[in-house]
């Protein structure tokens, strides 16, 4: 599955002037380590090992929020190991080992950014440990100038690979925070074109009211004629802004609306005879006319979300799963609900396309989709995640009720062949792989879990359900750390 297995950055991205400024810096740090001082810092972490990760994790854990990403057995069996063949690595590498000490770094923060531990946390734990290892210096250096030497050395590729860990943080938190963003637009606006159509004709509407009233003999008072009184008015305030956005566009149709709501209420009272009103309807419709463009202008620049959906089957593109699963993760953290993944492949799909064409294929793919919605209650969530394989998101269920699922799934495509213009009726099946989501934080985690348990189904037989145990392939987080 190597879309779950992160590769390590440098191997994967285009390098960049940056990262070439990144590996000099780490070479310049390595270098400046001479044999005796890394040979003392290795001396300190051997001895002091599993102390330093006493005091890491003892800091982190004493800070409340620490409490929803770590819990004390995890940090006892995974974490602290893993932490202190962290430091062993970044103490004793050589100056040839800098990529390798960037990707890790970098691997790690992408981890804690998915997984969502505030950065100041680690930024406090890897403080204990300088502490820690200071004091382990003092003790074991054999003067004062190795002492010295150590101390610097240590606090520098620390603060390194924490800058590395930050900056990779960061640019993970703002790719979800985007992605995040346009979710939330994606689903208040579930239909752009008909969502443009009915506010262009809320406009329409307001304005039409606006010209019966100016026209009339008595336009009555001011207040009813308003625009941030009218439906689209409304509109604008509480979802097109939520919707949209601070953006130019979004400003100018306020700046135009109060403009429209001020001259109506300070020269309506005032515009007694014809002609000055038909001068200030033919201002406001005007403005009118400017907020109608930029709402054009809004909507089309949201008509790509339609990409939101698979454009075959019409089920979610699986740029969304991030989003939904962290925020699973969280419902989990906050109410103890549990989800569970689902990972389907179809069987022997190949054979179909070699058989009957791609056309075929295609309309297998969107017969097995209708099923899945059919077969899924209102809140689960389901994904196109690859060709012929898909993602089933269940929120709020009991291990039982996952497995209920998974199998009513398993059978409804089984028992419901699809069939072709000529009769001929193509059987179909499906393999399940379902990953109940235990207490780990990383959403990966679960995703690799339930596809372990599809290729285990497959190789089973095929036509069927394998429920994942707990222990799994490998914790993504591992695999960076491990040489
Ligand atoms: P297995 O039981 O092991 O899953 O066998 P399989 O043949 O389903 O597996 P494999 O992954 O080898 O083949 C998947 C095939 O799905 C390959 C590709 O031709 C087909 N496929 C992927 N996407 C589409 C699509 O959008 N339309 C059609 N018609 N076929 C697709
Ligand atoms: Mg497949
Ligand atoms: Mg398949």
């Amino acid at each position: 599955m190597d879309d779950l297995t992160p590769a390590p950055a440098s191997q994967t991205a285009v390098e960049t002037p940056a990262d070439g400024q990144r590996r000099e810096e780490w070479q310049r740090r390595l270098t400046a380590v001479q044999a005796p001082t890394r040979a003392l810092l290795a001396a300190v972490v051997d001895a002091g090992g599993p102390e330093l990760a006493d005091h890491f994790y003892g800091g982190m854990l004493a800070d409340p929020r620490a409490a929803r990403f770590l819990d004390p057995d995890q940090v006892r069996e995974r974490l602290k190991p893993t932490l202190r063949r962290w430091l062993a690595q970044l103490l004793s590498a050589a100056p040839e080992d800098a990529d390798t000490l960037q990707a890790v770094q970098e691997h790690v923060g992408h981890v804690h950014a998915r997984i969502g531990i505030p950065v100041d946390l680690v930024s406090r734990g890897a403080r204990m440990v300088k502490d820690r290892l200071h004091r382990g210096i003092r003790t074991m250096a054999a003067d004062h100038t190795l002492a010295l030497d150590a101390i610097v050395a240590a606090d520098a590729l620390i603060d390194t690979a924490l800058e590395a860990m930050t900056r990779a943080y960061t640019r993970s938190r703002e790719a979800a925070r985007d992605l995040d963003g346009s979710f939330r637009l994606f689903s208040l606006i579930q239909n752009v074109g008909t969502e443009r159509e009915r506010q262009r004709a809320l406009l329409l509407a307001w304005e039409n009211t606006l010209l019966y009233a100016l026209t009339a003999d008595d336009p009555g008072p001011a207040q009813p004629l308003l625009i941030s009184r009218s439906e689209f008015g409304l509109w604008f305030l509480h979802k097109g802004l939520a919707s949209f956005g601070d953006t130019a566009e979004t400003r100018e149709v306020n700046q135009l609306a109060e403009r429209i709501d001020t001259a109506l209420r300070e020269r309506l009272p005032a515009a007694t005879d014809t002609a000055a009103r038909r001068a200030l309807l033919d201002e406001v419709r005007g403005w009118a006319d400017a907020i109608r463009s930029l709402v054009g202008i809004m909507f089309e620049g949201i008509g790509d979300l339609e990409s939101g959906r698979d454009a075959l089957t019409r089920l979610l593109n699986r740029r969304f799963l991030p989003t939904i699963l962290r925020r699973e993760v969280a419902l989990q953290a906050n109410t103890g609900r549990q989800f569970a993944v689902l990972m389907l492949d179809l069987d022997h799909f190949k054979s179909i396309n070699d058989r009957h064409g791609h056309e075929a294929g295609d309309r297998a793919l969107q017969h097995v989709a209708a099923l899945l919605v059919e077969n899924t209650r209102g809140s689960d969530y389901l994904f196109r995640y690859g060709g012929e394989e898909f993602v089933i998101v269940l929120g709020s269920v009991s291990r039982a009720e996952a497995v209920a699922i998974a199998e009513g799934l398993r059978a409804a495509i089984a028992s419901s062949p699809l069939v072709l213009a000529d009769a001929t009726r193509l059987p179909l099946s499906a393999s399940i792989g379902v990953a109940i989501q235990d207490d780990h934080p990383d959403y990966e985690r679960v995703l690799a879990r339930a596809d372990a348990a599809m290729y285990q189904a497959k190789r089973g037989g095929r036509d069927r359900v394998v429920v994942a145990g707990h222990s799994m392939p490998d914790a993504p987080d591992q695999l960076a750390l491990r040489r």
